[in-house]
């Protein structure tokens, strides 16, 4: 007897208009929207239901649509799956926001941010149905979800999963995936992480690399960390797998920290920084200066306390108060 069970046991579930007995793996294409072409515009699911009942995870990415190591993260671990070795279901949706992934941006077309509009609203703005598919169609069926972002524009992460800490399973999950670092985080309100949280799912966030890109890194960590969390939760055996034969390094423990700060520009200026994604810094560490073009008007930046560089600016061409250096620390 499985741990879990999903809220309708034992009964097919539907997505779309699709029902998905055990034992079957679909594509199930979703419409969630209608371009101004009158053209209709669908999200692509791939679901995969075990011979063996279990857990419903769902794996999701994009929410903002220029993050898209997740995209290939699911692609890269698809074809390593199949009813016949699964307990329970997978439901990866590898672009949740079809319209910003079209034009290569954050939001959607009318600026909303997909990620602060979760439940959602069956006649609400674009945004908002699209939260409410993704609830309706996908989320309600669920015990797990794992949400993939990247860094927004012009920044970059180190692999990290974050997750509300104070939840027994979500840190669990968290521990199991692998990722050089865990962040304490509380849900934010319109989020999936929060609406998935708020229906009862074991819901926990991997961020990893940059927008607009697909970074090896992230991509590797995030495929290990899936398999470690399906392993954790009893959906997959990782010998099945060959894990240790396909697994390039093995993970280190994960570091854990309770609290982030961003280290924000003191002035203008161009920003030269001494310090990489995922190294440790102790307190008072240079990480880099602000100076003008000639290098003149020069400020020092330093870390306020120790920990670890989690994530920075891309973009060396910084106003007062822009973010730099994000650093995790207990
Ligand atoms: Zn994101």
């Amino acid at each position: 007897m499985s741990r879990f069970k999903r809220p309708s046991e034992d009964k097919p579930i539907k997505i779309g208009s699709e029902l998905i007995d055990r034992g079957e793996q679909i594509r199930v294409e979703i419409p969630i929207t209608m371009l101004a072409t009158q053209g209709a515009l669908s999200m692509p699911i791939e679901v995969i239901a075990g011979d063996e009942d279990g857990p419903v995870l769902a794996v999701t990415s994009t929410i903002h649509g220029d993050e898209l190591n997740g995209i290939e993260i699911i692609r890269q671990l698809l074809p390593l799956l199949s009813p016949s070795i699964l307990a329970g279901t997978l439901i990866a949706i590898p672009i949740v926001n079809v319209p910003a992934f079209m034009t290569q941006s954050r939001y959607l077309p009318d600026r909303r941010d997909l990620n602060r509009s979760f439940p959602g609203k069956k006649s609400g703005s674009q945004a908002s149905r699209i939260a409410f598919t993704v609830m309706e169609d996908v989320i309600k069926h669920c015990t797990h979800l794992v949400d993939i972002h990247s860094a927004s524009a012009h920044r970059s992460n180190a692999p990290q999963v974050r997750a509300s800490l104070n939840k027994p399973e979500a840190a669990a999950c968290a521990k199991s995936f692998g990722a050089p670092f865990i962040i304490h985080s509380a849900e934010r309100d319109g989020s999936l992480r929060w609406a998935a949280s708020n229906i009862g799912l074991t819901s926990i966030v991997y961020e990893a690399g940059d927008a607009g890109r697909f970074d090896r890194d992230a991509i590797d960590t995030g495929l290990w960390g899936l398999l470690g969390v399906m392993d954790h939760l009893g959906m997959i055996s990782a010998r099945d797998l060959h894990i240790k034969k396909l697994r390039r390094h093995k993970p280190e423990p994960s570091k854990i920290y309770e609290s982030t700060k961003w280290i924000r520009a003191t002035k203008g200026g161009l920003f030269r920084s001494q310090v990489e994604t995922g190294q440790t810094v102790e307190r008072d560490q240079f990480l880099g200066f602000i100076a003008d073009a000639f290098g003149e008007g020069m400020t020092v930046l330093k870390a306020p306390r120790a920990g670890s560089v989690i994530g920075i600016t891309r973009n060396p061409v910084v106003g007062h108060g822009d973010a730099l250096v994000h650093i995790a620390y207990n």
